[in-house]
């Protein structure tokens, strides 16, 4: 710059000879810098801490629904566990009875009572019988005389007959002969003749819907199922009922079945028949069964969707309008900021000129001095008058007055070639310059090549003003002087006086 101007909060000057508008953009005071960046930092903290309670509250879902499952199946467990131990019991007292009576030497009537009080414990859903070593039915608990039947194709039978070692036995399921096609399972123990050898096999065959009975009363949900199927991976009961056939479909080679298998016990989220569920499963150790939970995940989520979603939307909302509010606040400031910048520019500056005015003169004078103090420096001073403006005024009329006015305070501006050079209109046709680190002889030079041009720029046939000349009295202080300001100002006024009494035109300096 060749005008030392106005500092603003950017540092920047904002005075020119031009006059013309100074500033791009707004500032941002610090004060809304702070607000802003404060509250979008108060806003991420509050979206962090929305955002780990959601998520601790989908994990106590996960949790929750995890243990109910495990609690379920451990119930459910337990009571299928509890029955096949009592079953397995009530078999072995059939099969000691069966053995202590020498096999089928005892009376057929007291046999079928023995399996009629069997069945009795199970509770109506079974048929308790006896095969002998062929597979022919002797013996059951419903009837007397027993309806007959060839049995030897089972696997329950061949089981028993051909592995001594095997105690009980739980069959894949099948439809009844005896019992109109009616689906079961049979749990079986084998007879052994006093001799060791194998003397038939006492079943008692279960009704599928002892486990649909204790299933029926569980509620899981729309979308919740839960099963029970042997190890090697035939369903036995699937509530709720999909049909007979995926009661006896095997899904040994299902992922989900493998997984069940491979990891024995525990939990885990797969989907099947394109609903997602969160699986618990355990063994039902004592007869080889598999049984499972599953709840579907949507249902587990329900409840914490719906919650996360009004929390996630107030929070939303909240936070969107608690940033739009430091928005508004920001450019609020930044007006604020910005007018206060233009009157303190408007206060300093010179309406017609755009040069500092009188008042900024002073400050920046004083300033200069001080300056100049410190470091030891020299300091000079132009005043700057124009002749006999008073003439051009009434010749050409105010208002040419004041364009030649604006074109001497451009041309003014122009011949500063220093960085601390400042020029500011003094008052009327009066202009002054600061040359700071100048001396008397280089301001005479200055000066001097200021009022050639000026005569010489007004002078040219295109000029758009008439040829004006000036008068400029210089005064320079060198370093270490006692002088003060008042005596800058009066020596460089003095030698101004000189200048127009010695015929205008021309500079002088101040002796
Ligand atoms: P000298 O050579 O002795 O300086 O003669 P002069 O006429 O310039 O001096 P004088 O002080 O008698 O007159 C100054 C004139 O400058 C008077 C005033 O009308 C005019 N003037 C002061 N300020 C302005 C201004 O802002 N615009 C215009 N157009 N004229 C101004
Ligand atoms: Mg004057
Ligand atoms: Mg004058």
């Amino acid at each position: 710059m060749k005008t030392a101007g106005i500092a603003t909060q950017e540092g920047q000057s904002q005075h020119g000879a031009d006059g013309g508008r100074r500033r791009a953009g707004l500032p941002t005071p610090p004060l809304a810098r702070v607000l802003f960046t404060g509250t979008l930092a108060a806003v991420v903290s509050v979206l962090c801490v929305v955002g780990v309670v959601l998520w601790q509250m989908r994990q106590d879902a996960w949790e929750h629904a995890r243990q109910v499952s495990q609690n379920l199946l451990t119930t459910i467990a337990g009571n299928i566990d509890a029955n096949m131990r009592v079953y397995s019991f009530a078999l072995d007292l059939g099969a000691s009875a069966w053995e202590a009576a020498e096999g089928g030497r005892q009376p057929p009537e007291s046999l079928h009572k023995l399996l009629g009080i069997i069945a009795e414990k199970a509770r109506h859903l079974a048929v308790v019988f006896v095969l002998d070593r062929n597979g022919e039915l002797i013996s059951e608990s419903e009837q007397f005389p027993p309806r007959g039947g060839h049995f030897a194709d089972r696997d329950y039978f061949q089981v028993h007959r051909d592995r001594p070692g095997a105690n009980h036995f739980l069959s894949a399921p099948h439809l009844s002969r005896l019992d109109r096609g009616e689906p079961f399972f049979a749990l079986s123990r084998r007879l052994t003749e006093p001799d060791g050898t194998f003397g038939g096999v006492i079943v008692m065959a279960i009704r599928l819907s002892y486990f649909s009975n204790l299933f029926k009363g569980v509620d899981l949900g729309a979308d919740g199922e839960i099963g029970i199927g042997t190890r090697d991976g035939t369903v036995l009961m699937r509530h709720p009922e999909p049909g007979l056939g995926a009661v006896h479909a095997n899904i040994a080679d299902k992922p989900l079945f493998q997984r069940m298998k491979a990891e024995g016990s525990g939990s885990f989220v797969a989907a099947v028949d394109d609903v997602e569920r969160l699986y618990t499963f355990a063994p039902i150790p004592a007869d080889a069964l598999v049984l499972s939970v599953g709840i579907s995940v949507r249902d587990i989520l329900q409840d914490w969707r719906e919650r996360a979603l009004a929390i996630g939307a107030v929070t939303v909302v909240l936070c969107g309008a608690l940033v739009m509010f430091a928005v508004l606040l920001r450019r609020e400031l930044r007006r604020r900021a910005a007018a206060e910048a233009d009157l303190a520019f408007l206060s300093l500056t010179d309406g017609l000129t755009g040069l500092p005015n009188r008042r900024h003169f002073d400050q920046m004078l004083q300033r200069e001095w001080r300056r100049t103090g410190r470091t030891n420096a020299s300091l000079a001073l132009l005043f700057i008058d124009v002749d006999r403006f008073k003439v051009l005024n009434d010749r050409y009329g105010h208002a040419r007055g004041d364009e030649v006015l604006k074109v001497l305070a451009r041309l003014i501006d122009a011949s500063l070639r220093r960085p601390g050079d400042m020029a500011a209109r003094y008052g009327g046709e009066e202009f002054a310059v600061i040359l700071p680190d100048t001396d008397a002889h280089a301001a005479l030079g200055l000066a001097d090549a200021l009022r050639s041009r000026i005569a010489q720029e007004t002078g040219r046939a295109d000029s758009p003003v008439p040829r004006v000349t000036v008068s400029i009295g210089v005064n320079a202080v060198g370093p270490g002087t006692n002088l003060s300001v008042a005596d800058l100002l009066e020596g460089a006024d003095k030698a101004l006086y000189q200048a127009k009494a010695a015929g205008r035109n021309r500079v002088a300096a101040f002796a």
